[in-house]
C-alpha cells in the first residue's frame, strides 16, 4: 500500500480535484498494487492496466477541460459477476470462461459516465453462492487480515469476496458487489469495510449475471460510510431496461451520513441473540446501541419472530430462481460447451463440466423444490413465509425508524474449515443477512470493532424500504462512534 492506495474515494477526489496527482497517477499505483496483492490474495479475475490508463487519459483531459464527474479519476473494482463490454465476464464460473458481453451493465456504466476507471474485476464465489469465495472457478480468495501472531489465511468471506479483499488491501477506492443474502454486507464485516445493499430496484440488475431475480441486489463497498453512500448514490436510480427497477430519483445518500440520529427509534430485534455466538459479537451490540443512544437515538426491544424461518426460507427461494436462470447456460450460446453424441449429452457434458459442486447442488435443490408434488410442499411455503417476514418488518417499522444487529455470528473463518463440513454450516453465515434480501428493504454492514483475535466485526442497520436516508444517517453515527482505524498488517506482495 502506498499513500496514494491508503486514501479514501473522498481523499483522492479531492487530491485530484486540488491537482496533487492525475488520475494516470493514482490508476497507475492502483494497477501496481493491484499486481503485487494478487499473488498472495487472488483477488481478481483479470487485472487490465492498458485499458484503465487509457481510461484515466481521457479522465485527465476531462478534467482539464472543466468536465469532470462525482467519481472523475477514481479506480473502482467491480466484482466478475457485472458486463463490462469486451471483458471476459465468468461470474468466477469455469462455463461462463471466454464470454466477453457486447453490452455493459447499467451499474458500470454509471459509474464509468461518472468518470470512475475501470481496471480489473473481483474473482467471487461461483454465480454468487457461497460465503467464503473458495467456491471461485480460479481458486480461493484471501483475506488480507489474519488473526493476531496467526498466518493461518482466513477467508474474506463471499460471495463478493475479490470486491472485500482488494479494497481492504488498499487496492483501489471503492467496489462493486451484488447480494442475494448477504453477500456485500458479510465480507464487509470479515474485513473491516461498509457494506451496503439498497433497496431492492435502487440499483438496476441488467447486464448483472442472474442468481436469484428476485433477491439480488447490486451494492457498494467503501472504505467509509461516507464512500459507500456516494458510489451507492451513483450507480442508483431507474432503469427502464430492468422490469423491477424503481421508478423516480434515489434519495440524496451523501448529504444523509452527516445527518445525526437525534430522536431517531432504533429497535433491537431478540432473535437475532443466538445460542453459541461469540461473547464478543454481543458485547460489541450491546456497545453499538449505547452508541446511538449517546447521539439522541431511543432505543427499543423488538420483536420478529418470523426470523427462524428466514433462512430455510431464502435456501429454498434462492436455489430455486437459480435452478430457472442456470438453465440459459447450456454449451449453445455462452461460454463453454463440451461436444456430446446429441444434443442431450452435449447439455449434460457442458454443464456437468462447467458448473463446480455448490453450483450443481443449487440447481438440484432449486429443480426438486419447483418439481410437481413439492412444489406446494417447499417453494409455495416459502413464499408464503417470504410474506410473514415481510409482515414482521412492516409492524416493527411502524414503530422504530431502523433496527440495529450484528453482521455475522462470528469473525472470519480459516480457509477449508467449512468448506468440505456439511453445508449448513456455511449457510449459517447468512443467519443475520438473508432476511433483508426476503424483504427487499435496504441494509449496511458497519465495521464497529476488532474481536479478541484482532479481527474485524461489523454491525448491520437494516431500515424501511426506500429509507437509505436513515440506513446512511445510523451507519454515519455508527462510524463516528466507532472511529474504526485499523488496518491489516501488510504481509503480502
Ligand atoms: N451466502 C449466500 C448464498 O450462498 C448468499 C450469497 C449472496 O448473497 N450472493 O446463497
Amino acid at each position: 500500500m502506498t499513500e496514494l492506495t491508503g486514501l479514501s474515494l473522498f481523499d483522492v477526489l479531492e487530491g485530484l480535484e486540488r491537482r496533487d496527482f492525475s488520475a494516470v497517477e493514482v490508476t497507475e499505483a492502483t494497477i501496481s498494487a493491484a499486481e503485487s496483492a494478487q499473488g498472495a490474495l487472488n483477488c481478481f479475475t483479470c487485472i487490465d492496466g492498458e485499458r484503465a490508463v487509457g481510461m484515466a487519459r481521457s479522465s485527465d483531459a476531462r478534467r482539464a477541460a472543466g468536465k469532470s464527474g462525482v467519481l472523475e479519476g477514481a479506480p473502482i473494482a467491480i466484482k466478475d459477476l457485472f458486463a463490462v463490454r469486451g471483458v471476459e465476464t465468468t461470474a468466477s464460473s469455469n462455463i461462463l470462461k471466454g464470454f466477453r458481453p457486447e453490452y455493459e451493465s447499467t451499474v458500470t456504466r454509471k459509474l464509468w459516465d461518472a468518470g470512475a476507471i475501470f481496471f480489473g474485476k473481483t474473482s467471487m464465489d461461483e454465480f454468487a453462492m457461497g460465503s467464503s469465495g473458495e467456491t471461485a472457478a480460479t481458486g480461493p480468495v484471501i483475506n488480507p487480515w489474519r488473526a493476531r501472531g496467526s498466518e493461518e489465511n482466513l477467508t474474506p468471506g463471499g460471495s463478493s469476496s475479490g470486491s472485500a479483499a482488494a479494497l481492504a488491501a488498499g487496492v483501489s477506492y471503492g467496489a462493486t458487489g451484488t447480494d442475494t443474502g448477504g453477500s456485500i454486507r458479510q465480507p464487509a464485516s470479515f474485513t473491516g469495510l461498509v457494506g451496503v445493499k439498497p433497496t431492492y430496484g435502487r440499483c438496476s440488475r441488467r447486464g448483472v449475471v442472474a442468481f436469484a431475480s428476485s433477491l439480488d441486489h447490486p451494492g457498494a463497498f467503501g472504505k467509509t460510510v461516507k464512500d459507500a453512500a456516494l458510489l451507492t448514490q451513483v450507480m442508483s436510480g431507474h432503469d427502464p431496461e430492468d422490469s423491477t427497477s424503481l421508478p423516480g430519483a434515489a434519495p440524496d445518500m451523501v448529504s444523509a451520513v452527516s445527518r445525526g440520529v437525534k430522536r431517531l427509534r432504533i429497535g433491537i430485534p431478540g432473535e437475532y441473540r443466538m445460542d453459541g455466538m461469540p461473547p464478543g459479537i454481543n458485547a460489541l451490540w450491546e456497545k453499538g446501541a449505547q452508541w446511538l443512544k449517546e447521539q439522541g437515538a431511543e432505543i427499543t426491544e423488538v420483536s420478529l419472530p418470523m426470523t427462524r424461518y428466514a433462512l430455510p426460507a431464502y435456501y429454498i427461494i434462492a436455489p430455486a430462481e437459480a435452478s430457472s436462470n442456470l438453465a440459459r447456460y447450456d454449451g449453445m450460446r455462452f461460454g463453454l460447451r463440451m461436444e456430446g453424441e446429441n444434443l442431450t449429452d452435449t447439455y449434460e457434458r457442458t454443464r456437468s463440466a462447467g458448473f463446480g459442486n455448490e453450483v450443481q447442488r443449487r440447481i438440484l435443490i432449486g429443480a426438486y423444490v419447483l418439481s410437481a408434488g413439492y412444489y406446494d410442499a417447499y417453494y409455495l411455503k416459502a413464499l408464503k413465509v417470504r410474506r410473514k417476514i415481510l409482515e414482521d418488518f412492516n409492524q416493527v417499522f411502524a414503530n422504530v425508524d431502523a433496527i440495529l444487529t450484528p453482521t455475522t455470528p462470528g469473525a472470519a473463518f480459516a480457509i477449508g474449515s467449512k468448506k468440505n463440513a456439511d453445508p449448513i454450516e456455511m449457510y449459517l453465515n447468512d443467519i443475520f443477512t438473508a432476511t433483508a434480501n426476503i424483504a427487499g428493504i435496504p441494509a449496511m454492514s458497519v465495521p464497529a470493532g476488532l474481536d479478541p483475535d484482532g479481527l474485524p466485526l461489523g454491525l448491520q442497520v437494516m431500515t424501511r424500504a426506500l429509507d437509505e436516508e436513515t440506513l446512511f444517517a445510523v451507519g454515519g453515527a455508527l462510524e463516528t462512534a466507532a472511529d474504526f482505524v485499523d488496518k491489516p498488517d501488510i504481509w503480502w506482495g
